[in-house]
């Protein structure tokens, strides 16, 4: 691939005659449409130019990951910075929203230590916990232990 400066008027740089056409489905960020951890999606468009540019940056970064495992910290925990530590257990989710599908699924696969892959079909299943306000710790502590429970059973029901 060169270096990318004659993408426009069109130049089709997957073969997929990208740019020569409008794709039915919108990359947007949080789609779960790749399994990367952290979705990454960049676009650009103008409408002096009518051309978009749309990137999966999280999908181009785990090949350039693969390629440099040197320079890659892949971290099981969440710094927090309030008390100087990793946490390795997800966050009850406390949000005064629905949980995103994709941090859901995500969510899941770390807390049951299963495949994105088998979250989503898992999530089939399941319903997504409601929001806990931040307030009720005790009501967190309760419903962390019962979807725990309640996803174990599912897991083995479904394996
Ligand atoms: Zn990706």
């Amino acid at each position: 691939m060169d270096d990318g400066h004659d993408l426009l008027p069109g130049r089709d740089i997957l073969g997929l005659s990208a740019l020569q056409s409008i794709p039915e489905i919108v990359w947007t960020h949080g789609d779960d449409l790749c399994n990367c951890t952290f979705q990454r999606i960049g676009e650009w468009t103008n409408p002096y130019l009518a051309r978009t540019l749309r990137v999966r940056v999280c999908c181009i970064e785990a090949q350039l990951y693969k390629e440099y495992p040197q320079f890659v910290q892949e971290i099981p925990g969440y710094y927090d910075e309030n008390t100087d530590e990793f946490r390795v257990k997800p966050q009850v989710w406390n949000a005064d929203h629905d949980i995103p599908k994709h941090i859901w699924h995500r969510q899941m696969a770390v807390m049951e230590g299963i495949t994105l892959d088998q979250a989503r079909k898992l999530a089939e299943h399941v319903p997504p916990p409601p929001p806990v306000p931040k307030a009720d710790e005790k009501a967190i502590a309760v419903m962390a232990k019962q979807g725990a429970n309640r996803m174990s059973s599912l897991v083995v029901a479904t394996s």
